[in-house]
């Protein structure tokens, strides 16, 4: 819920700064590995736009695949899944490198 009212926030104070009416639409990325579940932020942010700029915009959610890459064997693979093994040397040493991010891409004001 929290982070529906910070994409809900930060979205109002970027169209107050452009002092823009109401929102047309925003898209939001959200990576596989954030930890947010797409169902549930959906319904959070059904509930947070109520009375902000947000209330009839449409929505757009992406969802970005995970990344990481092997310590071992060096290969980068992409994971939806933080306990997955490298396909490559089925070891559970590597970096994440992409999939964590929630952001707002875009506002269409
Ligand atoms: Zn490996």
């Amino acid at each position: 819920m929290s982070i529906a009212q910070s994409i809900v926030e930060l979205a109002e104070e970027v169209a107050i700064k452009e002092q823009a009416g109401p929102i047309q639409s925003i898209d939001i990325e959200i990576g596989a590995l954030s930890g947010v579940v797409l169902e549930a932020l959906e319904f959070a942010m059904e509930i947070s736009v109520k009375n902000t700029k947000l209330e009839k915009a449409k929505i757009n959610y992406r969802v970005l695949p995970g990344k990481a890459r092997c310590r071992e064997c060096n290969r980068e693979f992409e994971t939806n899944d933080l306990l997955a093994l490298c396909p490559g040397c089925k070891q559970a040493n590597y970096t994440i490198t992409d999939g964590k991010q929630l952001r707002i891409k875009s506002l269409v004001v």
